[in-house]
């Protein structure tokens, strides 16, 4: 699977792509990233990609012609692709939430271009050249990057062969739409700090696997 992201700040990228899972995602040829840099998609000397709103308002919007330009080209990196095996996302506030379900369906993609946007958004007419405008969570941040992060690590970890443990996948919060994992502990078995004691449940010490296992079940919990 590949990813292309389009931002004003490519450096962004660097440090979290090559860490941990997404690292060796990538080390195992099952996902790309290509970061591509927007102002390279200017004509001006001071490759410039934002300007006033019309109508007024507060800040800059992202021009047009260097987003337009630039997904155009990058759909031509691989001209072999089906159109239902390639979507356009717009990181935007204003967009559809992203859930665990989003993720799911997203991970029969094979290819994925995230734009970021910054300033206060992007031309509204680039909403004719997307396929999705996406939302993380009803609050705002500076940036299209934070959001296509979270958008990447969500699907990757769902790709074959990321994950150490497959299962982790199908027991972990949300798996299920709507149920959340049940707690989990580690050793000690008792934790102490002063005269306080913190156990673990007994039944996790039991070594009775159905035991644990209805205990597990019981302790899931439902949301909204
Ligand atoms: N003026 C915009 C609004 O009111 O919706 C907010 C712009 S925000 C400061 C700049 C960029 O950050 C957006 O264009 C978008 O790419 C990204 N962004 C901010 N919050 C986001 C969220 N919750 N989900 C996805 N992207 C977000």
């Amino acid at each position: 699977m590949k990813f292309h992201l389009l931002t004003i700040f490519p450096a962004i990228f660097d440090s979290y792509l090559n860490e941990s899972i997404l690292k060796r995602a990538q080390n195992k040829k099952i996902v790309k990233f290509q970061i591509h840099n927007l102002r390279d998609w200017t004509k001006d000397r001071h490759r410039t990609v934002d300007d006033a709103p019309y109508g007024g308002g507060a800040g800059m919007l992202m021009k047009i012609e260097p987003l337009y330009d630039a997904l155009n080209d990058i759909k031509k990196l691989n001209k072999k692709i089906r159109p239902t095996k390639r979507k356009i996302i717009l990181l935007s506030a204003a967009g559809k939430t992203w859930t665990q379900k989003s993720a799911q369906k997203h991970a029969n993609l094979e290819e994925v271009i995230l734009i970021c946007g910054r300033y206060e958004g992007v031309d509204a007419r680039l909403k004719k050249f997307i396929d999705e405008e996406i939302s993380v969570g009803d609050y705002v941040l500076t940036g299209g990057e934070l959001p296509a992060l979270t958008v990447i690590d969500s699907i990757v970890r769902l790709l074959p062969g990321v994950l150490g443990n497959e299962n982790s996948i199908i027991e972990e919060s949300h798996a299920t739409a709507g149920v959340t994992e049940y707690p989990q502990y580690t050793r000690p078995a008792v934790f102490t700090i002063g005269r306080k004691k913190y156990s673990v449940p007994k039944i996790l010490l039991s070594g009775d696997p159905k035991k644990i296992k209805a205990w597990q079940d019981k302790q899931q919990k439902k949301v909204k």
